[in-house]
């Protein structure tokens, strides 16, 4: 059981703390949320909320009911009991029922009516801020910017601190192009209920909005799903949160936050194409998770770099991107589109077809000719290679051992 204990406020020079005071079977912890001292008057003491979802994930794998006297929101305790755990329970069996148990409270948490969304200076995060920046929509328009330390760049043993400075570094420069202040946050979430990241993203970051909860009217999640066709909640605890974020967003919305999935009606090609024409996209877009600056060669740079040269765009992002290694090293990056297409991964697909008509004819027979031929001779899974075994079984009567 993780009970959660008392909620309240430090100062420490220029920073302002939100601390839960939580035991697990007894053992006593901490776990802290830490701004600058302007933004102390939002952080919220009065709710659990932020401390039921921020470590849903780690009570689902580990078993442990969630417990506090403190209050939760009545509409949040209904849909995450009655909905959200039962639902993932059912489709996972390395997860357990576990109950949220907390006195409950309809009332109106008051805000300050900010609008925020994360800079993480991505593209997912570059369509989100492109969109809603000056949006037609005046009263959903941004207002704050946001970098949350709850676990992209590692826990406490793995923190990639060169990583996370310059990302800081770049989410100042972005925020002073929008004129748009920036709130910096830490926090020992990661430390102290530890789970993959990848998988828990949405919980984290939600964890974090809702420690600022009286600041938020309206929260953009920029939505890294692969394509909103692509739904799932099966086996929930190994697959990226994106997979199911509307039911997440739909379980964690109430009347006193109101999370919305930016760019979800885009997929990877488009969202690219509204940012290519953006001065401060060609200046600091940043896709490389694992480099403070993009390496220009690993999966997710190169998925950035096809689908900028699909759509003619790539030369302006000579500032961010290697374009000379691009040109001197097309074989790698074509073989890695026709691996994508392949294996039907549907984030490189629309890529796929946008650069197709830019491949001459005969090299695109050449990589599909060899990309097929590896599979064929060394993948069993595929279904090439099962025919063809049975072919040879039925047909010859030779039997081939299978690796
Ligand atoms: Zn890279």
């Amino acid at each position: 059981m993780i009970k959660l204990n008392s909620i309240y406020i430090t100062e420490s020079g220029d920073k302002a703390r939100l601390n839960f005071d939580y035991s697990i079977d007894g053992k006593l912890d901490t776990l802290w949320f830490e701004v600058d001292k302007e933004y102390k008057q939002y952080l919220c003491t009065e709710r659990i909320d932020a401390f039921a979802i921020g470590v849903l994930p780690f009570a689902l794998k580990n078993g442990h009911d969630i417990v506090s006297e403190i209050p939760i929101t009545e509409e949040l305790s209904y849909k995450l009991n009655e909905n959200l755990i039962p639902l993932l329970v059912k489709y996972d069996e390395h997860i357990s029922l576990i109950k949220v148990t907390a006195p409950m409270t309809d009332e109106i948490l008051q805000n300050a009516g900010a609008v925020g969304t994360g800079v993480s200076g991505g593209t997912d995060s570059f369509n989100t801020i492109i969109s809603t920046y000056q949006s037609p929509y005046k009263d959903m328009q941004l207002t704050h910017l946001c970098l949350f330390n709850v676990g992209s760049f590692g826990g406490n043993a793995s923190f990639q601190k060169h990583i996370y400075d310059k990302c800081v570094e770049r989410a100042m420069l972005i925020a002073k192009e929008y004129n748009l202040p920036l709130i910096i946050s830490n926090s020992n979430l990661a430390d102290m209920f530890p789970r993959n990241h990848a998988y828990t993203h949405d919980f984290s970051s939600i964890f974090a909005i809702c420690c600022l909860q009286k600041l938020w009217k309206a929260y953009y999640y920029a939505s890294s799903n692969t394509d909103i066709n692509v739904f799932s909640i099966l086996n929930s605890s190994v697959n990226d949160s994106d997979e199911y974020a509307l039911l997440l967003y739909y379980c964690f919305n109430n009347k006193n936050l109101n999370i919305i999935s930016e760019g979800m009606q885009k997929n990877k090609l488009e969202k690219v194409a509204s940012i290519a024409d953006s001065a401060v996209a060609q200046k600091y877009l940043h896709v490389c998770s694992d480099n403070a600056e993009n390496c220009s060669h690993c999966s997710k740079c190169m998925k950035v770099i096809l689908a900028l040269d699909a759509i003619g765009k790539l030369e302006k992002f000579a500032k961010v991107f290697d374009i000379e290694y691009y040109k001197k090293h097309k074989f790698k990056f074509y073989w890695f589109l026709f691996e994508k297409h392949y294996r039907k991964a549907p984030m490189m697909e629309p890529i796929y077809r946008a650069m197709r008509a830019k491949i001459p004819f005969y090299e695109s027979i050449f990589y599909k000719a060899v990309v097929w031929l590896k599979h064929f001779i060394y993948d069993e899974s595929y279904p090439e290679r099962k025919v063809y075994i049975k072919i040879r079984i039925l047909g010859i009567s030779i039997k081939i051992k299978r690796r």
